[in-house]
């Protein structure tokens, strides 16, 4: 299933996205479960299917991050060796963790803003996964038993602000600099999430390309390690890690500007696109 959530006339809404149309969650199932994280929260996602009201075009409506309002945003850093050896750095030992707000994260489609800060807007592609049944010290082998499914998502990054100091987060956190989506495609349908592949698209040109089998941290490591940290909740979003390509490595750099348009694609997925748009 590829489950969105979106607003349609300014209200919000979930559903089930089938091509190029959605099925809207009934009113009585979304008096139940207001949002998808309290669906995964509820264990509900399978009851879904039947608690849909007639099919609306996608188009008409604006897609949000699969889940908006999660409790939080878990970030792994320097998890590919292609993107450890262009920042000129060691395979860590363990994984390099930061966080970003939820209102840093747009849907599939809307605008990234570029803050009028800084020059230096960042992409990065990257594998999402969604937490489904929450869980504290979980072990490696029951790691994938508490992921409710992936998405794609877009660490969108202010470089300058980033290496301020020695703090990811405010370079991570600008308001609106980063998505997932299209949809979260639930685990069922991606039983082996290593095996996909990853590549971002800058104004159709390829700037990453990487299996996701290339992981440093696999999805059952960083888990674990999350979990021994804080207990993982339903709708926690754990964003993997980006490969090399990064365009502050490039050369000369390359930063995204408005009229821009950035693409991550994940085979089994699907394609997160949005244009970029300058600080209005
Ligand atoms: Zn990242």
């Amino acid at each position: 299933m590829r489950l969105v959530s979106f607003l349609n006339d300014g209200r919000p809404g979930y559903g089930i996205a089938e091509g190029d149309s959605l099925r809207p969650a009934t009113e009585a199932f979304r008096a139940r479960y207001p949002d998808l994280r309290a669906v995964l929260a509820g264990n509900a996602v399978a009851a879904l299917p039947d608690a849909v009201a007639d099919p609306v075009s996608l188009a008409s409506v604006t897609l949000l991050s699969p889940i908006p309002n999660p409790d939080k945003i878990l970030c792994v850093g320097l998890n590919y060796a292609a993107h450890i050896r262009e920042t000129g750095r060691e395979k860590p030992k363990h994984p390099s963790i930061f966080t970003r707000y939820p209102s840093s994260v747009l849907g599939h489609g809307v605008p990234l803003i570029r803050p009028h800060v800084s020059t230096e807007f960042d992409y990065e592609g990257e594998l999402a996964v969604i937490i489904g049944k929450s869980g504290r010290y979980i072990a490696e082998a029951d790691a994938m038993d508490h992921v409710a499914g992936y998405s794609a998502f877009n660490d969108g990054t202010i470089r300058d602000f980033q290496r301020h100091t020695s703090q990811f987060w405010a370079g991570k956190s600008f308001d609106k600099t980063g998505a997932m989506g299209p949809w979260l495609v639930t685990a069922d349908e991606l039983p082996d999430p290593a095996a996909q592949h990853l590549r971002t698209i800058l104004n159709g040109q390829e700037v990453q390309s990487t299996p996701i089998s290339d992981l440093a941290f696999s999805i059952p490591e960083m888990i674990a390690y999350l979990s021994q940290v804080t207990e993982l909740l339903p709708g926690d979003i754990i964003a993997t890690g980006t490969p090399g390509g990064v365009g502050r490595f490039r050369t000369p750099p390359l930063y995204m500007k408005a009229g821009d348009r950035i693409e991550v694609e994940i085979t089994g997925i699907g394609t997160l696109s949005n244009p970029v748009a300058d600080e209005g």
